[in-house]
């Protein structure tokens, strides 16, 4: 096992990513505030955290301009639970007149009113809005000991508005438990979700990140989970999400939505400040190439 930040030395000696293209605009819009604290949250994000504070309307509509004179073509937005923030359906409607929207929430937060507005918002856009929505297991004994007590019923409550009000969900599972991503627990999520009405369910596995929350739940990177530029495939390092993205926070811009509370993720206060190449030091950058992660739709 290792300390999971990179020394000076293995930044040096990393391989760096080149950005190919800033295509992709994330903002960590809830801070670091969650009205959950799942016990994998990589950020650690919970009701008490103000690493990265929400952000303000102002704030996303600066980055916005300054996106869309770089060629940015999409845009996302997470926490921490974006829907916190009381400025999270004008920072949508404002984002839908540049580019198509994702918004990463646990669901929590729709209400039949919510998701009704949501859906206005939608309809009313030039550009897709989708929203995705974050569950552990496909039923409440896999998934509530993550996310906490109830939350599986209320999950589920919140993609059946989402569902009324005419939009249809990506759900979103972590690896949490090895069967969510054999075939089998595919076709268990599928199931729930048609239960809900769903004709087409739409479903995102993604891998665990041994960091924040995560690494105190038991597991953690081992010294030898490093990049190294012997690991670089034929065509590069462009597989990576950090090739064509940015995160914007409260603070700063980081290099992606996985680093944002580590202090060498951070790359400059505007997007101008970031275009240029990151050394792939940290051990989660092992688990982006081996996974193949993108935290995109
Ligand atoms: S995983 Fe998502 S819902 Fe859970 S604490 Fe982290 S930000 Fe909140
Ligand atoms: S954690 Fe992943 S997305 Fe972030 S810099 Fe490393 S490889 Fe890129």
């Amino acid at each position: 096992m290792s300390s999971v930040s990179p020394t000076a030395d293995q930044e040096a000696q990393s391989p760096r990513v080149e950005l190919r293209h800033l295509d992709t605009l994330w903002f960590q819009v809830g801070g670091t505030l969650c009205n959950l604290a799942c016990t994998h949250c990589f950020v650690s994000c919970s009701p008490t955290n103000h690493t990265h504070e929400m952000m303000r309307l102002e704030e996303v509509l600066t980055f916005l301009d300054e996106a869309a004179s770089l060629g940015v073509k999409e845009y996302y937005f997470t926490g921490g639970e974006p829907f916190l923030n009381p400025e999270m359906e004008a920072i949508l409607e404002h984002t839908l007149a540049y580019g198509p929207a994702t918004v990463l929430t646990n669901g929590l937060l729709l209400d039949r009113t919510r998701s009704r507005r949501l859906a206005g918002i939608a309809e009313a856009a030039d550009y897709s809005l989708d929203v995705r929505v974050s569950i552990d297991g496909y039923s409440a004994e896999s998934n509530d000991p993550i996310r906490g007590s109830g939350t599986f019923d209320r999950i589920l409550s919140g993609v059946a508005n989402l569902t009324a009000a005419g939009l249809n969900p990506v759900l979103t599972v972590t690896e949490v438990h090895d069967e969510n991503s054999s075939a089998y627990g595919k076709e268990r999520f599928f199931s729930v979700l048609r239960r809900l009405g769903i004709d087409k369910p739409r479903l995102k596995i993604l891998p665990l990140f041994p960091i924040g929350a995560e690494a105190e739940r038991g597991t953690a990177y081992e010294s030898w989970q490093r990049l190294r530029s012997s690991d670089a495939p034929a065509d590069g390092w462009d597989h990576l999400q950090c090739s064509t993205s940015r995160m914007v926070t409260d603070q700063g811009v980081w290099v992606c939505p996985i680093l944002v509370n580590e202090p060498s993720g951070k790359m400059g206060a505007t997007l101008a400040d970031t275009l240029r190449p990151f050394p792939l030091a940290h051990a989660a950058c092992w688990t982006c190439h081996v996974y193949g992660v993108s935290c995109r739709t």
